[in-house]
């Protein structure tokens, strides 16, 4: 196949109704089907499935993805098999199937009808699936979620540290690795860990424009949470919680306060967590009270705030959350509670982990306190910090947060750009 002879707007069309690609997708997707090895840091809802699925449904043999959770395969599986009229060119390969469902994996992909075959990089450990997948014919190999080989990103993932090992005992095709984490520190890690240092980068802006960051003294928390709800009544929002225990006491706080919320943690049985979730995502409920457990891979276009009743373990994390505000481009409003004393809850809660794990932990709240007291627009912040130079008073979203509006007097910003700078 050469990529010259292909009409990629029109298969486009074909696969997925669209008529235009979104920002970079038609180069990242020429260079991959080029034989070019691809790293695309783009920011969630960016459209980065896209990069691989439309390669991997026109390409001969079969594209491998790896990612990180089972629920977020069995969605992207579905929705790939809703695509096309040849039923069933995706498949998951992972411990959620039993023999039988293998063997008929295992024969599809034998007679060429698996386009993209879903895996879990534990599962691509095992010597029989390497044995397997050795021998037949692979198109490219993506690792969407690609932070997760960085003890530097939020959701490090010790199976993913050997995935270039078993990559190249499967074959020697092309690597797309994807991620909506772009801290430098993160994508040199996994340009480094994946052997990727000559791999095309493409990297799209970070800066959600519509989004309004504010944060606010952790004084009458409580209070302070139940007032702004009832000034956006009627609208979609998270409250953010660090503890489990935090999660239930607040979203009954908000009941009796005639807000209608409900809790979300992995304490949750299975099925009162997906009923809170459903009522969340058909605007049942307005408010859902939340771990970090809440969010991966849910995609409701219009929460209008995120709320952070405590301040989050990185920077990262708080942009991850932060950014489910707003998908749809309207309103989205910030807002997080800072008390020095919750950096000292978390200081000690890093002392009992292991030394390199808890240099990381200290370090990423270093980066989170210096947010929260910053005196600068906290976009120019937030941006620096994913390597990206903001104009605090021209750039796109310039005016949307709380040291912009109000900047704080007598403060020498320059101090702690430098510190920002030397992240
Ligand atoms: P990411 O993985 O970067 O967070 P997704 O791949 O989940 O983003 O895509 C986000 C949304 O954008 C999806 O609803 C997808 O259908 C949509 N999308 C992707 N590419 C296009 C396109 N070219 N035109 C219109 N919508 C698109
Ligand atoms: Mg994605």
């Amino acid at each position: 196949m050469d990529i010259k002879d292909i009409n990629l707007s029109a298969e486009l069309k074909k696969y997925f109704g669209f008529s235009k690609f979104k920002g970079q997708q038609e180069q990242i997707i020429t260079d991959l089907l080029s034989g070019k090895d691809v790293f695309v840091l783009m920011p969630t809802g960016g459209g980065k499935s896209l990069c691989y699925q439309l390669p991997a449904l026109i390409s001969e043999g079969t594209a491998i993805v790896v990612s990180p959770l089972i629920a977020l395969m069995k969605n992207q599986v579905d929705a790939v098999n809703g695509l096309s009229s040849d039923e069933g060119v995706a498949h998951v390969l992972n411990s959620s199937l039993n023999k039988s469902q293998t063997k008929q994996v295992m024969d599809d992909i034998t007679n060429g009808k698996t386009k993209l075959l879903y895996v879990a990089p534990e599962s691509l450990i095992k010597e029989e699936y390497l044995e397997f997948l050795r021998a037949v014919k692979i198109s490219f190999v993506a690792i969407d979620e690609a932070h997760c080989i960085s003890e530097w990103g939020h959701d490090f993932r010790p199976e993913y540290r050997n995935l270039k090992g078993i990559i190249d005992r499967i074959a020697d095709v092309p690597v797309i690795a994807l991620t909506a984490t772009a801290t430098p520190k993160v994508q040199d890690d996994i340009q480094k860990t994946l052997g990727m240092n000559n791999a095309v980068v493409y990297k799209e802006s970070f800066n959600r424009a519509n989004l309004f960051y504010e944060i606010r003294p952790k004084v009458n928390v409580d209070k302070e949470i139940v007032k702004f709800i009832n000034q956006h009544k009627g609208k979609s929002g998270i409250v953010y919680c660090l503890s489990r225990r935090k999660v239930e006491e607040f979203a009954q706080l908000l009941q009796v306060n005639g807000i209608n919320a409900l809790p979300y943690h992995a304490g949750l049985d299975q099925k009162t967590r997906v009923a809170n979730q459903d009522k969340f995502l058909m605007e049942e409920v307005d408010v859902i009270v939340a771990t970090i457990a809440f969010g991966m891979g849910i995609d409701k276009p219009d929460v209008r705030f995120v709320i952070h009743y405590d301040i989050p373990k990185s920077l990262e994390s708080y942009y991850q959350e932060t950014g489910r505000a707003g998908r749809d481009g309207g309103e989205g409003y910030c807002l997080a509670f800072y008390d020095p004393k919750d950096i000292e809850k978390l200081e000690k809660f890093l002392a009992q982990k292991p030394v390199s794990e808890r240099e990381i932990g200290l370090q990423l709240l270093n980066e989170v306190v210096g947010y929260a007291e910053t005196s600068m627009s906290r976009r120019q912040y937030l941006l620096y910090y994913f390597g990206e130079k903001f104009d605090p008073v021209n750039g796109d979203g310039a005016k949307m947060c709380d040291n912009s509006q109000n900047p704080p007097k007598l403060v020498d910003a320059g101090d702690d750009l430098k510190k920002v700078l030397e992240m």
